[in-house]
């Protein structure tokens, strides 16, 4: 069953060559998320990967939101976006983290997670892993505990798992 979830993942996200950036190789997912099954399929294997229970899924603005919504309600969890700057009504706990030119910073409401809540990170893609590290260290900084990351896609050839040292990692699918 895996192994078919897998292939319909392969034939479903679109690679988009130069988008949105010369050199860049897009993952599209909007084909798996308007085929009803696939998409089904994905957020079940997406919701199966973290031994013990979730209180929290924490989704990556802005795709990371589309899997991390029905993630949760199917672990019976609930939901934190995780959003660019200046998106969130304070009070808001907020990370920088460096990209490729310069700085961005992601925000939470800290008020919505509970001390001790246990939170799954979720997100389309896993590139550098520069904005999963930033999420962890927000969701820490605010007295969670990250039980896990799980990722439909992973980009293995920039290693960002270096940057997840100790955490548990799941993704779909993994390419180089
Ligand atoms: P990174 O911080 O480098 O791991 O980048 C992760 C974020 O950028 C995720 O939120 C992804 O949605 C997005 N991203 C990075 N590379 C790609 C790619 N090749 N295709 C689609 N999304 C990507």
């Amino acid at each position: 069953a895996r192994d078919e979830v897998v292939r319909r993942v392969h034939s479903l996200v679109r690679l988009v060559p130069d988008y949105p950036q010369p050199g860049v190789l897009f993952r599209d997912i909007t084909p798996l998320l308007a085929d009803a099954s696939a998409f089904a399929d994905v957020v079940t294997t997406m919701a199966a990967p973290v031994p013990g229970p979730v209180d929290l899924v924490a989704g990556m603005e802005a795709r990371g939101f589309l899997l991390a919504a029905p993630i949760a309600t199917a672990l019976g969890a609930g939901l934190v976006p995780v959003r660019k700057a200046g998106k969130l009504p304070g009070p808001i706990a907020s990370e920088a983290y460096s990209l490729e030119y310069g700085e961005a910073a992601i925000e939470i409401q800290p008020f919505t997670i509970p001390a001790g809540a246990r939170v799954l990170v979720v997100d389309d893609v896993l590139a550098t892993g520069g904005t999963a590290a930033a999420t962890v260290r927000l969701l820490r900084s605010c007295g969670a505990e990250v039980v896990g990351l799980s990722f439909l896609v992973e980009l293995a050839g920039l290693d960002g798992r270096q940057h997840l040292d100790g955490l548990h990692i799941d993704s779909v699918v993994t390419v180089d």
